[in-house]
């Protein structure tokens, strides 16, 4: 598609991610950004201008996923992506990322890659226009100190504040966005538990000092009181999961909550709990384990940042055995039966909040002149109900900086035919 070309949607819904009610009006796209938006129909230019008649479906920001592994394909052994070859591991990367955006997401924030190279690898195919998917920010190995690995193989090691700066310069060296440091367990390995403590203050100020000093962000796998504490003491960025928080922690959170986000991946603990059996890991075993308790803790947790106006973001660990590539809006669905957001709330938290995340404030997440044109029309209102943007066939059209993924003419998804989601197994 020429960077020329217009588009205007009419007969849509716009949400525009500003905090208003949506409205009945037009957008109009010119190259890759959003030129228009206006109230009623009939105001703006149609001459040479591709028309597309929304039929009165419901026009939003792409979605953001705040916690995104490209590099985990949907397997309960996370180990063995130590083992996978680096050219099959690279080719199901690309597939998360084209499913990503399948699903409408054209924001993720990368958690932590398998390998060190595949997220960034990933990200620049995708912004060379080589592969279909979300922007991207990306991530290396997550970094652990040594024997606070939550899983063998896909995991680099520092210890103390100098080898964490090398590790941080390692992931500069190879083009990241981000670090990752793996600051407390986490049940399911048996022997790491979620309010166990690994990082000295030390080491995250070395990590997050260095970080910072080359433009790149830190964030933390933090499920233990002291964990999201020692993050918010020293310069984190991104605290994900955060189940444990205490007072004294969520007093620190408020106090910085222009400046830091929370992702929970709230849809791990719910899954964990309840679609694990069969993958033989039954609601007995993973209640005995401690996550039920954990997901109370963390729903009251999370519950208290929103009534304190904390930046908690939608998305998490997507690709495990029992949270599938694909299931992303589940995490929606969570904001709003277990935390109280409401359905706008939600959907703020998912554009105009990914749009911070991506520190594109001004550029993503809104549907405004002057933003780029990333943009999904949705057959159904998700304000009434938010599942609705589970079933990617609801929707009818994902644009990403002004040229349609899927076209809603009903052509199909775009460059996508060489690639498929079906599953592939790797032995
Ligand atoms: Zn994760």
């Amino acid at each position: 598609m020429s960077p020329n070309t217009s588009i205007l949607f009419t007969n849509v819904r716009v949400f525009d991610s500003t905090g208003s009610e949506p409205f009945d009006g037009e957008v109009l796209v010119r190259g890759e950004r959003i030129a228009e938006v206006r109230r009623g129909s009939g105001d703006l230019p149609r001459d040479g201008v591709r028309v597309i008649d929304g039929r009165g479906q419901f026009l939003m920001s792409g979605l953001c996923d705040a916690h995104t592994h490209f590099s985990w394909i949907d397997s309960a052994d996370l180990p063995g992506l130590g083992r996978l070859g680096v050219e099959e591991h690279t080719l199901l990367s690309a597939k998360s990322a084209l499913t990503y955006l399948n699903c409408g997401y054209t924001m993720c924030v990368g958690a932590a890659a398998a390998k060190p190279r595949l997220d960034v690898v990933i990200r620049n195919a995708i912004n060379d226009g080589l592969i279909p998917g979300p922007r991207y920010l990306a991530n290396c190995q997550e970094i652990a100190v040594t024997g606070g690995e939550l899983v063998d193989g896909i995991t680099a090691f520092a210890d103390g504040p100098e080898e964490m700066r090398k590790q941080v310069r390692r992931n500069v060296a190879y083009g990241a966005d981000l670090v990752k440091l793996s600051m407390s367990g986490e049940e399911i390995t048996g022997n790491k538990h979620a309010e166990d403590n690994y990082f000295s203050d030390e080491e995250v100020l070395a990590a997050t000092t260095e970080a910072h000093r080359r433009g790149l962000r830190v964030c933390t796998h933090a499920r233990s009181a002291e964990s999201v504490k020692m993050s918010l003491r020293n310069d984190v960025d991104i605290v994900y999961h955060a189940s444990f928080i205490d007072d004294e922690g969520m007093d620190m959170l408020e106090a910085k909550k222009d400046e830091v986000f929370v992702a929970p991946g709230l849809n791990w603990l719910v899954a964990t709990l309840h679609d694990a059996a069969g993958f033989g890991y039954p609601p007995e075993a993973a209640e005995a384990a401690g996550y039920k308790h954990e997901l109370e803790c963390a729903i009251a947790g999370l519950q208290e940042m929103r009534r304190r106006g904390i930046r908690v973001l939608p998305g998490g660990d997507y690709g495990f055995a029992w949270t599938p590539h694909g299931t992303y809006a589940r995490d929606l669905q969570h904001f709003v039966d277990l935390l109280g957001y409401t359905p706008m709330e939600t959907l703020l938290a998912a554009t105009k909040l990914g749009g911070e995340i991506m520190r594109m404030p001004d550029e993503l997440g809104q549907i405004r002149p002057g933003f780029l044109a990333d943009m999904i029309l949705v057959d159904g209102d998700p304000l009434q109900d938010i599942t609705v943007l589970q079933n990617r066939d609801n929707i009818s059209a994902i644009m990403k900086g002004g040229s349609f993924h899927k076209d809603p003419d009903g052509s199909g998804l775009g460059r996508t035919s060489s690639l498929t989601e079906r599953p592939v197994i790797v032995s």
